[in-house]
C-alpha cells in the first residue's frame, strides 16, 4: 500500500518538474541545434547550452524537494538522485572551465563562480542525505505504530492506556518540564498527522511522537510525567538486532487507520497543495 501510493505521489511530482531526463523539446536548445546543423555555430556551443539547461533543471528539482517540509520515501529517492546528478554536473562544469582557462579561452578568475557552485551542490547533497535518513527513521516509526499488536506480543512495545476519555495532552507543559530537567527541548519528531502518516494509511491527528528511547533516562522521565497526568502513551522499545522498530514514545491513543477512499482523497489534496496538475474532480453532492 505504501509503495503504490508513494509511487503515485512521486511520479506525479516528477511529471510536473520534468523529471531527471534532459528536456528534448527546450525551444532554445532546438534553435541552437538548427544553427549547428546549418553550420552557423560550433557543436560545442550546443553541448554547453544543453549542459547548462540540465544543471538548471536539476537545481530547480533539488531546491523544490528540499523546500518541501514533509517528504515521502519515494521523493527522497528522487531528491538523492537529483542532488547527486547536480553535484556531478557541477564538478564536470568546473573541469571544463579549467580546460578553457588552461588554453587561454577563459579568464582565470572565472573559476571562482564554478567552485562556489560545486561547494553549494556538495552542501545540498549532504542535506539531501540527512533528509533521506530522517525520512527513513520516520517511516520506521510509523511502520512500528502499524505493527503495535505484534510488537506488544513480542514485548517490544507497551501501551499505557491512561484516561482515554480525556487525554488532552498539554505538550507545551510537557516540553517545559522536560526542558527544566534536561536543558533541551522535547525532541518531537512528529506533531499531529503528516503526509507520511497519510501515505502509510494512518491518521495521527492530535498525537505526538517523541524521539526518545523508553529505556533511557529521557524516556523514563517522559513516561513518568505522562503516567502522573494519566495521558495515554505507547512506548516503542529499542530495536533488537536485525529488526528496526523505530524506538520512540507515542503520546496519545493509537493512531486511527485511514480507509483507502479517505487515503486517496488526502493524497489528492496533497497533490493539489503542491500544484500538481490533476484531472478536474467530479462534482460532489
Ligand atoms: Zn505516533
Amino acid at each position: 500500500m505504501m509503495t503504490a501510493t508513494g509511487l503515485l505521489f512521486g511520479v506525479s511530482l516528477l511529471a510536473q518538474t520534468g523529471g531527471l531526463a534532459p528536456a528534448l523539446s527546450d525551444p532554445e536548445i532546438e534553435r541552437l541545434r538548427a544553427l549547428v546543423e546549418a553550420g552557423v555555430i560550433p557543436r560545442a556551443q550546443l553541448a554547453k547550452a544543453q549542459q547548462d539547461a540540465d544543471r538548471a533543471r536539476l537545481e530547480v528539482l533539488v531546491r523544490r524537494l528540499l523546500q518541501q517540509p514533509d517528504l515521502l520515501p519515494d521523493q527522497t529517492t528522487d531528491l538523492l538522485r537529483a542532488a547527486a546528478e547536480l553535484q556531478k554536473a557541477e564538478f564536470e562544469a568546473l573541469k571544463r572551465q579549467q580546460e578553457l582557462i588552461s588554453i587561454g579561452a577563459a579568464a582565470p578568475n572565472s573559476l571562482v563562480d564554478f567552485r562556489d557552485r560545486l561547494t553549494f551542490a556538495d552542501k545540498q547533497l549532504d542535506l539531501a542525505k540527512t533528509r533521506a535518513r530522517l525520512v527513513e527513521e520516520q517511516a520506521r516509526i510509523v511502520s512500528a505504530e502499524g505493527r503495535l499488536d505484534e510488537l506488544i506480543d513480542e514485548e517490544l512495545a507497551f501501551w499505557s492506556e491512561g484516561d482515554p476519555a480525556q487525554w488532552d495532552a498539554d505538550i507545551l507543559e510537557i516540553d517545559a518540564m522536560y526542558f527544566a530537567e534536561f536543558g533541551k527541548p522535547l525532541p518531537i519528531s512528529a506533531a499531529g498527522s503528516t503526509d507520511l502518516h497519510v501515505s502509510m494509511g494512518f491518521d495521527h491527528t492530535g498525537r505526538f511522537d517523541v524521539a526518545v528511547r523508553p529505556d533511557e533516562l529521557e524516556g523514563l522521565f517522559l513516561m513518568s510525567l505522562l503516567e502522573e497526568w494519566d495521558i495515554p502513551y505507547i512506548a516503542f522499545l529499542s530495536a533488537v538486532p536485525g529488526q528496526a522498530t523505530g524506538p520512540h514514545i507515542h503520546v496519545g491513543p493509537p493512531s486511527l487507520r485511514i480507509d483507502a477512499e479517505m487515503m486517496a482523497k488526502k493524497l489528492k489534496e496533497l497533490d493539489e497543495l503542491l500544484g500538481v496538475q490533476a484531472p478536474a474532480p467530479a462534482p460532489e453532492q
